[in-house]
């Protein structure tokens, strides 16, 4: 198969690839997604086998208009309509009690369906366009980061998918804050663009799992995203370094000593400057780190890093949403700089 790339001034011919039951990739203010008509249980399949992705991972479906919520949710309480109006269209996506129609494929056999919205142009066009609610994950092979570049798409999936829709760098840069509202009370599953902070200002019951900062193992199962397959993980071995600036330059400073055998890289935060270190720059607050995070994940493997070292303090909104790609893309090897 060869992937087609597609311009966004070509969204009919995307439609028309979903319709036909294809695979697409389109750009979102979160990540990149590999979509596929949600109410094609075959066509959703291929999204599994093109990532690689286990099946007992459930996919989120993408809407361009509200008016498609109460065809793929039956049941729909105050909270998860305060939180609708407040975050929809944007990087939200909701959890709620599943309609009859959606494929097991799209949830995993879970009676429950996460809904997106996104605020992307090119992806409300692009679901306009196919004219049916798309199912689609971020479109990286399943463990890698996420792609936020076409580029990175194509890195990862040329001649498994249909096609990209070529449309520059994603602003947000992490994947979507995820909430379950099929229960009473709302569960933030995983920290994204919009912070456990602002969910609490329109339903201030809004709790966080407990979970979202640990793996499970083996024969758990899985309450939030990520949390039981390895995830965001480069070539490289990351180790992140966390502190104020002075403790986390000094610290990176031996940990390049110690490592001189290796091509090392640093991802950093503030300005610091290192010898002998591939250096790219993730962003002074969480926010430009969040949308610059994965795709230098992906240019450390470029440039052939052994061992990347990463800067990190939560100092913005985007903080946990960083914090807990950063801490998966390490396997939790985290390094904690005191001031002295
Ligand atoms: P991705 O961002 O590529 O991992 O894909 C979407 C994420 O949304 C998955 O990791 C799922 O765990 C999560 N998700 C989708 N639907 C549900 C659901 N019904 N319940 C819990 N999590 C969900
Ligand atoms: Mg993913």
């Amino acid at each position: 198969m060869k992937t087609e790339i597609i311009e966004i001034n070509a969204l009919k011919r995307a439609g028309e690839i979903i319709r036909a039951g294809g695979l697409v990739a389109f750009p979102t203010e979160t990540v990149y997604g590999l979509g596929a008509d949600a109410l094609n249980g075959a066509a959703v399949k291929k999204i599994f086998e093109a990532k690689g992705r286990p099946s007992d991972n459930p996919l989120i479906v993408h809407i361009a208009d509200k008016n498609q919520i109460p065809l793929l949710a039956r049941e729909m309480n105050a909270a998860a309509k305060k939180l609708i109006d407040a975050f929809m269209p944007g990087p939200f996506t909701i959890i709620l009690k599943k309609q009859g129609n959606i494929p097991d494929e799209v949830t995993a056999g879970l009676d429950t369906v996460g809904i997106r919205f996104p605020s992307e142009k090119t992806a409300a066009e692009f679901i306009a366009a196919a004219k049916t609610p798309i199912a689609a994950p971020s479109a990286n092979i399943s463990g890698r980061p996420s792609p936020t570049r076409a580029e990175d798409v194509i890195f990862d999936m040329d001649g498994r998918i249909d096609a990209v829709i070529n449309g520059g760098a994603c602003g947000v840069g992490v994947e979507s804050t995820i909430v379950d509202a099929s229960g009473p009370v709302p569960v933030l599953l995983r920290p994204g663009g919009i912070s456990l902070e602002e969910l609490q200002s329109v339903v201030p019951e809004t709790i966080a799992d407990k979970n979202i900062m640990q793996t499970v193992s083996e024969n758990e199962k899985p309450r939030c995203p990520g949390m039981k397959y390895r995830h965001y993980a480069p070539k490289a071995r990351v180790v992140v370094v966390e502190g104020e600036k002075e403790p986390v330059q000094k610290k990176i400073r031996e940990l390049l000593e110690e490592n001189k055998d290796k091509i090392a890289g640093v991802l950093t935060m503030y300005g610091n400057v290192y010898d002998s270190a591939v250096m790219i720059c993730g962003g002074a607050t969480n926010t430009e780190y969040a949308k610059n995070l994965f795709a230098a994940l992906r240019d450390f493997d470029k440039l052939g890093a052994d061992i990347v070292f990463a800067e990190f303090n939560e100092n913005d909104g985007c903080g946990a949403a960083v914090k807990n790609r950063l801490y998966k893309a390490a396997a939790h090897n985290i390094i904690r700089c005191c001031a002295k």
